[in-house]
């Protein structure tokens, strides 16, 4: 307990490589608000338990992180957007409720409006490659925009197929095989699969396929200029990366806690590239 100064944490197993707290301290610093915001390694067999002891502990509310986003939903109130996803990644305390959201949806939607404005005017046709938890905040980000035909394209078949049950026709499946030839007519390519990551093999997609007008998003942010990213950009494709996502995703979260809107500004991008030990060129 530390009083009466608003305290949130991100709860994660692991979590000491969140940027999170980087994130959030340098808002409460820049605008000079008295809180905390901290990490706190929780396993899951204690999760359930420690959300429950959210407001004892001091917290106004939290960030959940790997493994707990589904289980953040079943102790809590969802909003509309964490019930559709099924997942929930920020919680805050309402008058007695714990109640949850999932804030990935909004940080990938400004993220790419902040990157190539006008990007879902006249929107087609979108390929989404993965079918994990962010793939679902993704489809369903897009589903509030005119995409009308959103093809997810995993390695696991039963996994895509969850994706279409879950959010209709306007998804379709397709095997990695048939990524190049879905290209031709997409008018956004995201990857919301761990490819690119270091250590990780690349997406090798052929940004050649790509008509010229087409954006492409990647979730992954180390490194922060991924191989599929560099590959867009050399072929004059607007582009939106990981780090941005992650940047606009904490803003509601922290508006909900400590009561004042931050912006994602271009000294803080700085600060977290530093951390991440990379460079924007
Ligand atoms: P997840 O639920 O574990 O899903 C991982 C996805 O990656 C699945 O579609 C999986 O395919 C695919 N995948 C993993 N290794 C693969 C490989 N070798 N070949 C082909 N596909 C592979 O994870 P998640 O929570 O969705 O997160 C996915 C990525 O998004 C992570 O890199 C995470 O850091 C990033 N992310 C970023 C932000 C941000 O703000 N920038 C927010 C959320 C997530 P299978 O289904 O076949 O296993």
């Amino acid at each position: 307990m530390t009083g009466t100064i608003p305290a949130a944490c991100i709860i994660g197993w692991p979590v000491e490589h969140s940027r999170s707290p980087l994130i959030h301290n340098y808002w409460l610093k820049t605008y000079g608000i008295a809180g905390e915001y901290r990490r706190e390694a929780v396993p899951p067999e204690r999760f359930a338990a420690f959300v429950r002891s959210l407001a004892a502990r001091g917290y106004v509310g939290a960030n959940v992180t790997v493994p707990n986003k589904e289980a953040a939903l079943d102790g809590s109130l969802p909003d509309e957007v964490a019930g559709a996803v099924g997942a929930a990644n920020t919680l805050w305390l309402d008058g007695g409720f714990l109640r949850s959201t999932n804030t990935d949806v909004e940080g990938f939607l400004n993220n790419l409006e902040a990157c190539a404005p006008g990007w879902d005017r006249d929107l087609g046709n979108v390929v989404v490659v993965g079918a994990g938890g962010a793939a679902r905040a993704v489809v369903y980000a897009l589903l509030t925009r005119d995409a009308q035909r959103i093809a997810v394209v995993n390695r696991t078949r039963h996994r895509a197929e969850a994706l279409r049950e879950r959010f209709g026709e306007r998804v379709a499946i397709a095997p990695f095989a048939a990524l190049n030839d879905l290209l031709g007519d997409a008018a956004l390519l995201v990857n919301t699969t761990t490819l690119g990551m270091a250590g990780q093999p690349e997406l090798g997609a052929d940004m050649a396929r790509l008509p010229g007008h087409a954006v492409v998003a990647d979730l992954v942010y180390v490194p922060l200029r991924t191989p599929l990213l560099r590959a867009a950009q050399a072929r004059g494709l607007r582009t939106a990366d990981g780090l941005g996502m992650l940047l606009h995703q904490a803003v509601p979260g922290f508006a909900l806690w400590f009561g004042k809107t931050p912006e994602v500004t271009a000294e803080l991008r700085a600060v977290v590239e530093a951390d991440l030990g990379s460079s924007a060129a």
